[in-house]
């Protein structure tokens, strides 16, 4: 091969790799199966490939972990994170918090209990917050083996004290995984504080552009990550060249990208509260937020995430509704409704149509903040609050 002064890695397309003969053959598989990575040497792209590798290095770097793994979705990040914690019949109760987002709820119902028959329970939040408390008794109680839960819930944006959870969960003996993909390392570093697994839907913020699906898994404990890197080869959870290529590149600017998504909002929400055509707005960084106390102690970088969830007024839903279609139809040009969340643009989401059953709420909308200039931003959302009925 020949090699050039290029200082990235490029994407090496290879499915299988060239080995020089027999021998070396040998060598590099019995190598794979002991779990011994040679940095030259490769096999075969769902074992391991060089341009994903690279991106894993960087992601080590912003979550600061040991170990990094790349998949090709959020969910195959949560599947295999999960997994490598079964151990047939001797699986034993897994604890999830009840604000995870709902394809991974789904997950739990549809695989984890109905196909794998798993002893798993749950822990309800009651008014929008977490008895910490009842927590520490049914960890007490129930010994569960895993406990599985989102530092900042979809779509009310309640903060949980990841801090105080993870000392429950490590005084009662219980492994803890994080889904880290709205507080992202900027706000918060969960292995930091001593959780066993983190995982990324790295399809949002840290690719940043709505061009990728992908997924991370971090940890530092070596025999855990050992078996997440057996469990991603054998499923094939493995992410493709392209895709890593594609967010190493945008990984690149994503601190500078949060930073200013983060301040954006900031400035939204409290223009947003002030305004009369707006009942609510549910942001972390708001003093009136029920989580406000909790994200102040536990989050870094004095910032408070990028997502907004807010609730237009009405004398009733038909209102409410008309208020909502209204602001999303006089924004369309500019904010699009997207089912996603963490572009650089901003984006928004209607809640109802969503989430309905669990939030029956016509007027309100979920906003997923982005890098705009923030004046223009600003005069954008408050001249479309204007134009609507109170
Ligand atoms: N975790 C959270 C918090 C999410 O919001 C999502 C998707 O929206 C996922 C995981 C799943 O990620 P993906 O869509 O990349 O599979």
């Amino acid at each position: 091969m020949r090699k050039v002064n290029s200082l990235k890695t490029p994407i090496y397309r290879d499915a299988g790799f060239h080995l020089k003969d027999a021998d070396s053959t040998g060598k590099a598989f019995k190598a794979e199966v002991q779990h011994i990575r040679e940095p030259d040497t490769y096999i075969y792209s769902r074992y391991r490939n060089p341009t994903v590798v690279s991106v894993e290095e960087q992601v080590m770097e912003l979550e600061k972990s040991k170990w990094s793994l790349l998949c090709e979705s959020g969910m195959a990040a949560i599947d295999i994170a999960l997994s490598i914690f079964q151990k047939g019949k001797d699986t034993g109760s897994w604890l999830f918090f009840s604000e995870i987002y709902g394809g991974t709820n789904s997950f739990i119902d549809q695989v984890l209990i109905k196909n794998r028959g798993l002893d798993i329970h749950r822990f309800y939040a009651i008014d929008g917050s977490y008895d910490l408390e009842f927590l520490d008794n049914m960890l007490n109680e129930l010994k569960p083996e895993l406990l599985y839960f989102e530092v900042i819930s979809n779509p009310m944006l309640m903060v949980t004290d990841a801090k105080a959870i993870i000392s429950l969960a490590k005084n009662a003996g219980c492994r803890v995984i994080i889904d880290n993909t709205f507080s992202t390392p900027f706000l918060l570093k969960p292995l930091s504080l001593g959780a066993d697994l983190v995982i990324h839907s790295a399809t949002k913020y840290l690719s940043g552009h709505g061009n990728v699906t992908a997924g991370v898994i971090c940890g530092n404990e070596e025999e855990l990550m050992q078996k997440a890197i057996e469990y991603r080869k054998l499923v094939g959870h493995m992410l493709s060249p392209d895709d890593a290529y594609r967010l190493g590149t945008q990984l690149k600017t994503f601190m500078l990208r949060f930073y200013r998504q983060c301040r954006n909002a900031e400035k939204l929400a409290i223009m947003m509260e002030k305004h009369p055509v707006v009942e609510k707005v549910l942001y972390p960084g708001l003093k009136s937020h029920a989580s406000h106390q909790v994200a102040k102690k536990l989050f870094e970088n004095s910032a408070w995430g990028a997502m907004i969830t807010f609730e237009l007024v009405g004398k009733n839903d038909v209102v409410k509704r008309n208020n909502r279609d209204l602001f999303m139809e006089i924004l369309s040009e500019h904010i699009h409704l997207i089912p996603s969340l963490g572009d650089i643009e901003t984006i928004l989401l209607p809640v109802e149509p969503v989430w309905g059953e669990k939030y029956p709420l016509p007027g309100m909308i979920r906003l997923s903040v982005g890098v705009e200039e923030p004046e223009e931003l600003l005069k954008l959302i408050s001249e479309a609050l204007d134009k609507l009925v109170y």
